[in-house]
């Protein structure tokens, strides 16, 4: 043998043993795959309890509101019934509002748009328990699939709604009845009584580069 046929023969060798190397992580990666399944078919077949769910979206990061409206979307696309409460910024321009709207979802919106740097807390307190009023009727109706409590967390960090009466409205609302409430800060009790909680963190945002408020995005 030459030189040329030695250096062919080893290429050969090579490649047979590459392709052979191959073979075994692509079995090793199909039985591996064949076990996850496995698991997550069990898993679905295990998880078969039908049951009206509560949801929490809270943290810092951007995200809670949207995903909120994004859920009222899919039930809404998928013919179910929904309403929302919007427990501040209620008289600003919202455009999940504007389109949901137009799709027969009723909304309560706080009456005087409460915000951080609120400064008339009897007013705001009288508004929480008024929106809250509208929040327990959509609470009791068994006709209504969804509901979403938007920013709900905050009326209970400043004490403008008792936790008892929101516990309540909660517990007792329609057994099929999906609930999500969104909002920092969720209060111990309600993460409790959660089927579902979500903690969203973080990680940047464009208002801290000095970036405005963006329609579409922001709002
Ligand atoms: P979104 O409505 O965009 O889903 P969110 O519900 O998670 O936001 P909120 O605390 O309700 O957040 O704040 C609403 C507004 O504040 C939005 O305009 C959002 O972009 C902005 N925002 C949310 N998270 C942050 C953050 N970490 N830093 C600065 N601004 C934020
Ligand atoms: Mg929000």
């Amino acid at each position: 043998m030459n030189d040329e046929q030695t250096n062919d023969q080893q290429a050969n060798d090579q490649q047979a043993s590459d392709q052979q190397h191959d073979d075994i992580k692509q079995q090793r990666h199909q039985a591996r795959q064949q076990r996850l399944k496995q698991q997550v078919d069990a898993a679905v077949s295990r998880a078969n309890t039908e049951k009206g769910l509560m949801l929490v979206i809270t943290g810092n990061g951007k995200g809670k509101s949207t995903s909120g409206f994004g859920t009222v979307a899919r039930a809404v696309g998928h013919g179910l019934t929904a309403a929302v409460v919007q427990f501040i910024k209620g008289s600003w321009d919202c455009g999940e509002r504007n389109l949901l709207a137009q799709h027969g979802v009723p909304f309560a919106v706080m009456a005087t748009g409460f915000t951080w740097d609120t400064q008339d807390k009897a007013a705001d307190i009288a508004a929480a328990k008024q929106v809250w009023q509208q929040a327990e009727a959509f609470l009791a109706d068994p006709a209504i699939d969804l509901v979403l409590l938007d920013e709900l967390t905050y009326m209970l960090s400043y004490h403008y709604l008792p936790l008892e009466q929101v516990e309540r409205a909660i517990v007792n609302r329609p057994a099929g009845q999906h609930l999500v409430i969104t909002g920092r800060a969720c209060h111990r009790r309600l993460i409790e009584l959660a089927d579902t909680v979500s903690e969203v963190q973080s990680v940047k945002h464009a208002f801290d580069a000095g970036i405005k408020a963006q329609k579409g995005i922001d709002w």
